[in-house]
């Protein structure tokens, strides 16, 4: 057994090998030390190998989801090695064979899946001329898409993709490498080495067109991309390789090419937080108030789009249509089309998986129940659609269930099958004459050996002769001692009790044989029937994928009609002139913050930039909404390019190409940068990167050193946007001094965010208004954030002296002199109610009565 195992164990050396033993998986050796460790079980040993203990742990079957789930999240891979010949067959031990291989990249299983987020596998091939191929797919997905970028492009393609699983060439640079283990830092993957040959341009391209079933790939645009179909090769290798089949379900090809997409780099990604907050949670983001999706394939569209906005208005167009539609209530008065049909998709299954799982024969009993259902509903919603769209009109086509598919299913599949099929209960009566039969003589059972009871009763005179049948010892009848003598010849001792004899007679042990190998066959036969169906429902899988895609399109769109409603959205409007023009606009996550908590209702503000005033310097103090408003815009032209509607009472835009943003510092201690450096390296990629056509966010640049470098470096950074890239641009700053900049800057104007003082307090009023602040109320801020008063006191009275110096030098303000006696600090209303209360005076009802006056005077 040992020799069988350790030849398994060398075709997957990097992977953990789950070798099957009856109940349990066991691993062995050095993958018994690992999973023993990661998974916390006990490390056993047991006999010796070579001289050598065998160190093992196992897991049993039934749980084996759960330990799986684990060690994936953990980046390891595992090798399933199953029983597959008889046991006791041969000689030696039973036949075994690794089935599949379950890595980060390539799940399958609805238990291992998250229903919101697809998980996808990367190839990456580093191509001739420093350009790199990039092939991609999710395994239960049906595309798989191609792409060819420069390699100094490759980390934002990859942060973009977002994939589980990384594959690379074994013969690439030790550099190259170096960048992809990087590259984990934006998005954690695994990384898998493949060996060099399966990276072969010829041998992908052949590859794509079996796998596209046709002769070349022009109908895909995908010819003369040899690097990406280099990738695509090492790619379904490793997919099939995985699978232990091909991926005959991957029907759709796609090219992605540069240009194609809005740019929305990581620090976008992160800084708007699109689907992750900055703490690294998934609500509340923008995806998660955007999803209200009632499918998992509705979800992870809408992610795609969000995460993916095409430069090109006409996918977004056809979207706003589609919501119009959904929108406008048909004749007669009743409910809008989204509501009805959203009530039509509520527990649809998950048709997509459920088809890539069926071709590749993964598929369990219930989850085909369930694609019976969703082929039921997906009938009734073609008819609910309105006509008036064109994307809609695409929709009501591809609706249509696969003919025949629904019918086979009904015929085939109980309507509560077992969980597994070995447990038999799955093929429905009725579909099989031979099973049927089966089926009745292990169920006429119970007849037959009521009637023997009573036949052997008569037939011996014993009244209280049994019948019976238990697992261990098979048919029986049995005797009480009291009645033994009467016992005929023909009964053969089986099992001797306390009280009774157990016999059997040649009529009772040929029923047994028959009953029992019955029931064997019929389980044996079910197997047969259910991968007679899986053959089937094969050629009905393409059909499948393509109505998952309009269940999940149609979804999306439901989705964003719902939220416009609900949320009080407006539909935006293109225009081809380059502007950004927003009226009342609102930043919707925080919007819904506050209405969660009700503390006041959101300020909404006016937006307006365009060719002639296309960058705004923003001051204002701290907590003033600079922020906010920043991120609103940047969001707001995000939603409008995925033909969402938008929080704002109207939008109008012109083309772009990126989003650009540089906020905050948090400290990239994993990568060794200073904020500083990272703040700097961040800006230049922008400086680089941004076009005319790009909308950037500025927030405090140069804030991460001193304060006239930092100063210096904003004025250079904000005329160079403003004189080269031309980009739209929300510069927020403190620094005081660049609200000279519009005097020399014309396409550039001052705004601030409004707040009043109220004594010494600060009211933020959240409106953008033009003009420099007249203040930065650093000092209040500071107040309201519970600073001791001693420090305000200090501060406020160096402000002063820096202040009354404004026409001095600053190095001659000596900002660290020991304040002058501070006044003394106004008591509160509280304060002074406070000092006249004697706690030792009072009963503790007047205690309780002090509490809520001091409470009331907070
Ligand atoms: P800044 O960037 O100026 O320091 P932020 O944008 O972080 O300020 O805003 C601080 C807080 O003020 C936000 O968390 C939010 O609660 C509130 N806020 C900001 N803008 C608005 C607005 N337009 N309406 C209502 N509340 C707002």
């Amino acid at each position: 057994m040992m020799a069988q195992y350790l030849g398994l164990k060398a075709d997957h050396p990097d992977t953990l090998l789950f070798y099957r033993m009856g109940d349990f998986y066991e691993l062995f050796y050095a993958d018994a030390e690992k999973a023993a460790r990661l998974l916390d079980i006990t490390l056993t040993q047991r006999g010796q190998s070579a001289g050598q203990p065998v160190v093992m742990c196992g897991v049993p079957f039934h749980a084996v989801d759960t330990y799986l789930g684990r060690l994936i999240k953990l980046g390891e891979s595992v090798a399933i090695c199953e029983q597959v010949g008889e046991v006791g067959a041969s000689k030696g031990p039973v036949e075994r064979k690794v089935v599949r291989v379950v890595t980060p990249g390539t799940l399958t299983d609805v238990e291992l899946l998250n229903d919101k987020s697809e998980s996808l596998l990367l190839a990456v091939h580093a191509g001739a001329r420093n350009f790199c191929g990039l092939a991609w797919l999710s395994v239960t997905g049906a595309e798989l898409r191609l792409a060819e970028c420069p390699s100094d492009a490759l980390e934002a393609w990859i942060a973009r993709i977002a994939p589980s699983e990384v594959l690379y060439s074994a013969e690439v640079t030790p550099a190259f490498e170096q960048r992809l283990k990087a590259a984990r830092g934006a998005t954690p993957f695994t990384l898998s080495l493949r060996p060099a040959w399966q990276f072969d341009g010829g041998l992908g391209e052949r590859k794509l067109c079996e796998q596209m079933g046709s002769t070349n790939l022009a109908a895909w645009n995908a010819e003369s991309l040899a690097n990406a179909h280099a990738a695509a090769a090492a790619l379904l290798g490793y997919a099939e390789h995985t699978q232990g089949r091909a991926l005959a379900h991957v029907q759709r090809l796609a090219v992605e090419r540069d240009g194609e997409l809005i740019e929305l780099p990581p620090t976008t990604r992160r800084n708007l937080e699109l689907v992750q907050t900055l703490r690294g949670e998934e609500s509340p983001t923008l995806f998660s108030l955007l999803d209200t999706c009632m499918t998992g394939m509705g979800s992870r569209l809408l992610k795609r789009w969000l995460l993916a906005p095409r430069r090109d208005r006409g996918a977004a167009q056809s979207r706003l249509e589609a919501i119009a539609a959904l929108q406008a209530p048909p004749p007669g008065g009743t409910a809008a089309p989204w509501r009805t049909l959203r009530d039509q998709l509520k527990n649809t299954s998950d048709v997509e998986r459920i088809a890539a799982r069926i071709s590749l024969r993964q598929v369990r009993p219930r989850e085909l129940l369930a694609l019976r259902m969703a082929l039921a509903k997906a009938g009734q919603l073609a008819p609910a659609l309105p006509g008036a769209s064109a994307l809609l009109a695409q929709l009501a086509d591809q609706l249509a269930p696969p003919s025949g598919c629904a019918e086979l299913l009904v015929a085939a599949i109980t309507p509560e099958p077992s969980a597994l099929v070995r447990d038999g209960g799955v093929i429905a009566s009725g579909h099989d004459a031979e099973l049927d039969e089966l089926r009745a003589i292990s169920e006429n059972c119970d007849d037959f050996l009521l009637q023997l009871e009573a036949s052997e009763r008569e037939r011996t005179g014993i009244s209280n002769l049994r019948v019976q049948f238990n697992r261990v010892h098979g048919f029986y009848i049995e005797v009480t001692q009291s009645a033994l003598a009467k016992v005929p010849d023909n009964y053969r001792r089986r099992q001797t009790l306390k009280n009774a004899e157990r016999f059997i007679t040649p009529e009772l042990k040929a029923f047994e044989d028959k009953a029992l190998s019955a029931q064997d066959r019929a389980l044996a036969r079910e197997k047969w029937l259910y991968e007679q169906l899986l053959d089937a429902l094969q050629p009905s899988v393409a059909a499948l994928t393509r109505l998952a895609g309009a269940i999940a399109t149609l979804d999306a769109l439901c989705a964003l009609a719902e939220r416009s409603h609900a949320l009080h959205w407006r539909a935006p409007s293109f225009v081809a002139h380059p502007c950004i023009e927003i009226e009342q606009g609102r930043h919707p996550v925080v919007e819904a913050r506050l209405a969660e908590k009700s503390s006041g209702a959101f300020i909404a503000n006016d937006t307006r930039l365009g060719p002639q005033q296309r960058m705004q310097v923003i001051t204002g103090p701290n907590m003033g909404g600079k922020s906010t408003y920043m991120r609103q815009v940047a969001i707001i032209v995000l939603l409008a390019s995925i033909g969402s509607h938008v929080p704002a009472a109207a939008c109008r835009l012109g083309p772009i190409d990126a989003i650009h943003t540089r906020i905050g510092a948090a400290d990239d201690l994993a990568n060794a940068q200073s904020t500083f450096m990272l703040e700097m390296t961040e800006a230049a990629q922008i400086l680089h990167g941004a076009t005319a056509h790009s909308l950037v966010l500025m927030d405090e640049i140069g804030r991460g050193t001193s304060t006239f470098d930092g100063l210096a470096l904003a004025a250079g950074i904000a005329a160079q946007l403003h004189d080269r890239t031309r980009a739209f641009t929300l510069f927020a700053t403190h620094y005081f001094e660049l609200t000279e900049f519009p005097a020399s800057h014309h396409g550039a104007v001052n705004m601030h965010v409004s707040a009043t003082e109220a004594g010494r307090d600060i009211v933020f009023l959240h409106e953008m208004q033009p003009g420099p602040a007249s203040k930065s109320y650093g000092i209040q801020v500071a107040r309201l954030a519970g600073m001791p008063a001693a420090v305000v006191n200090h501060a406020r009275q160096a402000l002063e002296a820096l202040e009354s110096q404004q026409t001095q030098t600053r190095a001659q303000v000596d900002l660290f002199a020991p304040p002058p006696v501070a006044e003394a600090p106004l008591a509160s209303a509280v304060e002074s109610a406070l000092s006249e209360i004697d706690p030792d005076a009072m009963s503790p009802r007047e205690a309780l009565e002090a509490l809520y006056t001091l409470k009331k005077l907070q």
